[in-house]
Parts: structure tokens; sequence; C-alpha cells
């Protein structure tokens, strides 16, 4: 079984979308991850998502996956350095455009696999302009937040992901282990223990402010508790996570059409 796009032959992938394979279109960033991460640290974790995702899910339904679209919105993080950040109108452009490409090479259920929190509010964006307009079905999701609960049991000082935290660099002890700088992983600890709401004020209102209003390292949470068995278990949580979204027929079903007598009338389309 090969599960990555770039490395199948071009009749392969013709095969593919014959077969109605689903196709995993990995976004990310290149953004600061702390004194101990390196900055590919999003992008890294998505593909190894990815590519679990597409193992676990092939066996029900064909599945593979793009490389990782590196570049996404990191403005928040520009400041601590080392950040590569696209505007979100960029960030839109490519995206529409890599769904587009997809959808014309035959294929018609992609999913939108994320790695990155900055990249969610654009990513939802995107879908509900072009979903009304393609004749494909575009699924979004971010595999922490897929997994839901689940993705906080292997962890010890925080319930989901954060930022270069526990979560983030148990996953690269086991994705680039040697790129985690572990030689003073205790002296970067930023204890948060409400996860990251530094994007909010008064009861329930956004306020857009810089990551450094929240760290004074990049840092969101307690790399010191960081293991490569938690790392091991949190890829496979969040990938199957993602497999599960994948193989289950809800997530691509047609969409339904409750318009009754006298409610008809406008072109419903063939929205899948
Ligand atoms: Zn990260």
């Amino acid at each position: 079984m090969e599960t990555s796009w770039a490395r199948l032959k071009a009749h392969e992938l013709r095969d593919l979308a014959a077969r109605d394979a689903v196709v995993i279109l990995p976004v990310a960033s290149i953004e600061q991850h702390g004194p101990h991460l390196p900055v590919m640290t999003d992008t890294r974790i998505g593909e190894e998502m990815a590519r679990r995702a597409a193992e676990k899910a092939w066996p029900k339904r064909p599945t593979i996956w793009t490389p990782v679209m590196w570049a996404g919105l990191s403005e928040h993080h520009m400041a601590f350095g080392g950040t590569l950040t696209l505007t979100p109108a960029t960030f839109r452009a490519v995206v529409v455009d890599l769904i587009e490409a997809i959808t014309r090479a035959g294929f018609r259920h992609i999913l939108i696999s994320n790695s990155h929190g900055g990249n969610i509010v654009p990513c939802k964006q995107i879908l509900d302009e072009i979903s009304p307009r393609i004749a494909a079905t575009v699924v979004f999701a971010t595999y922490a937040t897929e997994a839901g609960a689940k993705f906080g049991k292997p962890l010890e000082d925080q319930p989901n992901i954060m930022h270069a935290c526990e979560a983030e660099t148990s996953m690269m002890m086991v994705c680039a282990p040697d790129t985690v700088d572990d030689s003073d992983l205790a002296a970067h600890n930023v204890p948060f223990g409400n996860g990251p709401d530094f994007l909010s004020a008064g009861k329930a209102a956004y306020r857009w402010r810089p990551l450094a209003h929240a760290t004074p390292n990049g840092v969101l949470g307690m790399p010191e508790k960081a293991t490569p068995e938690k790392g091991e278990a949190l890829l496979e949580i969040g990938s199957q996570a993602l497999a599960d979204l994948i193989t289950d027929p809800e997530t691509w079903a047609p969409v339904q059409d409750l318009r009754g007598q006298g409610t008809g009338g406008v072109p419903f389309g063939d929205r899948r």
C-alpha cells in the first residue's frame, strides 16, 4: 500500500480516483516552537498524522495524502522569529487552488487535516465559501480536537494540545528525535492550565493578540513532562480519530433536502 500522493505515479492516481479514494490535504505551519523544538513541528506532526490515518483507513477505504501545505497562518508567532506566515488572502487562494486541482484529478472526497491552531478559522471559512460551488465534499478536521477527550488521556499536565508543550514535544520525540533539544526541558516549562485563551476578552469576546502576550519563550505548557511513549500514544490516538472520520459513511453522506411543499423551486444542485 502506497498512501503518499507524491510517491505515486499519475496512472496510479487516476486509478485511485476511479476507486473513489479519499484525499487528505494536510495544512500546517512553519513557526517558532520554543527553544527545544524545530519550527517544522506542526508540519512534521501533520505529515505523520496524515500517513498513519491513511494507512489505518485503507482497509476500509483507499486513502492517500498530499504533501503537507507547510505555509499557514502564524502572524501571532512572528515576534519570536523563525516563523514563516502567509496572509489570509494568500492562504485562502492556495488552499482553494489545491482543492480544485484535487477535484480536477477526479477525487470527490477531500479531508483537510490541520495541525496548527491559526488555520482553523480560515479553513472553516474556505469550506463555507467553496462547498456550494464544487462537485466534491470537503471536510475539515484538526487531529487533537477530532480525538477530543481521548487525546488528553496520555497527558499529565494538559487536557489537549497546547504549544511546544507536553504533547507536541512527546510527538516530536517520535517523529524527529534528532531535532528535539531535551538537554533542559524543565527550563522551558510555561504552566498554562487554562489552555490557549490569549485570544479572548470579557466573558465571551474575541480579541487578537500575539502569542508573546501569553508566554515569555514561545511555549505554552510543560515540555518537561514529554516522553516518547506519550508521543507514540498521541500519534496513534490522533490518527485513529482521523481514520474513523474518513471511514464513517456519514462524513461523506449526501446533503439532505428537507424542503417541503411550497418551499422548493430553487435548484438544489448536485452538492454532495
Ligand atoms: Zn505546534
